[in-house]
């Protein structure tokens, strides 16, 4: 052998061991059993836990892949599936790479633990580490062959660097922008690659428009009799409907129905079977989308984990709650465990208002309702004068109106409570408008104030620790300007009133007025309508109660009618 050919093999073995050709083997073949993984399921993680991640994972190889959107429910290992993902890379394709979280703040707990774990215990990436310990700073994670960014959803985290991969995590929590932002640090790379990874949004938010761009692939299963290739949908989720039933013995009864009409194929709650249906499932494109714009979705009814009697016994507690008008449980059902975008519904189905049979006359002398829990009588403050309403309220949530008019004084509203036999503490005041004045009042006489608030919920804590959130706030006190100690609480504005409105249009227990209503109760009550209006701060839309017409006071009135009946556990629907 000459001198020059052993140069030439020397050469040749150095050249091969600088460009090993990246693994055959798919991303979640070389994941599984391989990356160590911190909470998982198993000490490693493995694609066999998680079958609706193979394809998803799989597109980190796939170079026609340039933007994915994955829709995932929560609580089915979508941080793991980032962790597996970002190894893979790391190990067998690096490049510059930026994920794209919240907050700085959840990225920093997630890389200081989650993270350094995969690292420091998954061989093939720990040998890469660097030497100096110091070059693995809290927002990235420098590697001598790559480097790895960590950013909030925020400008300055998203502007200049320029990137071959970004990771967007929980993307519908972002500002308008800032998908678009993370985008834009791809620089058109041909080998860029941009992945979406969240639950769902709202219908034309950012994330809901880049899925929209893609071919919107379905987790799907073929009936085991009839073969018919179908998503796991909510709508073949049947069995529960016995109203006669509780709503646990309901839940368990329910089982999943073949969407063939004809075919009579059930799976009822049972592990093995469901998973069997989850590890024949193979992702179905449904729609076109750009080139290169790849979509995968799948929901909780997948995750044979999560038993389906649980996840009935949730949307039957949905459909309690909405029944009150809250709907916040069934936002975030279709949101979190369906990963599907809630669409704001804004219909306005308001009949005109009858009387319920009975004359104002007869409850004139403080005389009760059959089986009346409580009466309130609310206040709202005007300019020089008051509006004051009087509904007693039974324990079923069930309600009568028995007095509406305007009042000129202070002293009017306690003549109306000594008539009509109001205790004191059940006198709620409007105390937005001249709150020294109303403070002023109400600390003598121990009325309570009422402030409405543009905020949406209000945390409290249960006396066994968890903290709820609720449509008012918990009573607080302040010092009058005499120096008595008055009674107060927040309402949160567009909450009581969604609730206040499923009472209006029959949606809730009956909420009844007389005969004779006075016409200018009549007049003020349908006065505001729900709205999509952009928040001035936040750029985000929201909907929110406004006016329609400027005398809305009945409509106030009511509305601190539901905040009482709320903070006395009237309504149900809201145990807290
Ligand atoms: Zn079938």
């Amino acid at each position: 052998m000459t001198k020059t050919r052993q140069q030439l093999r020397s050469l040749l073995d150095a050249f091969r061991r600088s460009c090993r050709p990246p693994a055959r083997l798919a991303p979640s073949d070389w994941a599984s059993g391989r990356v160590v993984i911190a909470d998982g399921l198993t000490p490693k993680w493995q694609i066999e836990n998680a079958p609706w991640q193979r394809e998803p994972l799989d597109t980190l190889a796939n170079a026609d892949a340039k933007e994915v959107v994955f829709l995932a429910p929560i609580g089915t290992g979508k941080t793991t599936f980032m962790e597996a993902g970002l190894a893979y890379l790391i190990a067998e394709d690096p490049g510059p790479t930026l994920l794209v979280g919240q907050t700085d703040d959840d990225l920093k707990d997630w890389a200081e633990t989650r993270m350094d774990h995969v690292i420091r215990n998954t061989p093939e990436i720990a040998a890469l580490l660097p030497e100096d310990r110091h070059k693995k700073r809290k927002m990235q994670v420098l590697f001598p062959h790559m480097s790895l960014f960590l950013t909030g959803a925020n400008l300055s985290g998203l502007q200049s660097k320029s990137m071959r991969r970004v990771f967007c995590d929980e993307a519908w929590q972002y500002r308008p922008g800032m998908i678009n932002e993370a985008r834009g640090r791809l620089h058109d790379r041909w080998n860029r690659q941009f992945f979406i990874m969240s639950q769902a949004g709202t219908k034309g938010d950012d994330l809901d428009k880049s899925w929209e761009h893609s071919d919107k692939r379905e987790f799907m299963f073929p009936c085991p009799i009839c073969n018919t290739i179908q998503p796991w949908q909510w709508c073949n989720v049947q069995g529960y409907d016995d109203q006669s039933q509780d709503l646990i013995t309901r839940a368990k009864s329910a089982f999943l129905k073949c969407q063939n009409e004809e075919c009579d194929w059930r799976c009822g709650d049972n592990p093995q079977h469901r998973r069997a249906l989850a590890e024949s499932g193979r992702y179905v494109a449904t729609a076109s989308g750009l080139p290169g714009h790849i979509g995968f979705h799948y929901n909780v009814l997948c995750n044979w984990r999560k038993p389906l009697w649980e996840i009935v016994l949730l949307w039957l507690e949905v459909k309690e709650a909405q029944k009150v008008g809250n709907v916040d449980p069934l936002r975030q059902f279709i949101q979190k465990r369906l990963a599907e975008p809630w669409e704001e519904d804004l219909t306005d189905n308001r009949t005109t208002l009858v009387g319920n049979g009975y004359q104002m006359s007869e409850y004139a002398n403080g005389q009760r309702i059959d089986e009346e829990a409580f009466r309130f009588l609310t206040v709202d403050k005007q300019q020089d004068h008051f509006w004051a309403g009087i509904r007693a309220w039974r324990a079923d949530g069930s309600s009568r109106l028995l007095f509406y008019g305007r009042i000129e004084t202070f002293d009017q509203i306690h003549n109306l409570s000594t008539l009509y036999k109001v205790p004191p503490k059940m006198v709620f005041v409007d105390a937005q408008y001249h709150t020294d004045l109303v403070y002023a009042a109400c600390a003598p006489m121990d009325w309570t104030a009422l402030h409405g608030s543009g905020q949406n919920s209000f945390p409290y804590r249960r006396p066994n620790g968890d903290v709820v959130q609720r449509p008012f706030a918990k009573f607080s006190e302040a010092q009058t300007t005499t120096g008595r100690r008055v009674r107060y609480a927040h309402w949160s504005s567009d909450r009581i009133k969604d609730i206040l409105h499923a009472h209006r249009t029959g949606k809730a227990a009956a909420w009844d007025i007389p005969d004779d209503s006075p016409q200018d109760y009549l007049r003020q009550i349908d006065s505001e309508v729900k709205r999509e209006i952009v928040n001035s701060k936040t750029k985000q839309s929201e909907y929110r109660w406004v006016k329609t017409r400027q005398n809305n006071h009945a409509w106030d009135v009511e509305a601190m009618q539901i905040v009482a009946a709320l903070m006395l556990k009237i309504i149900p629907g809201f145990e807290v």
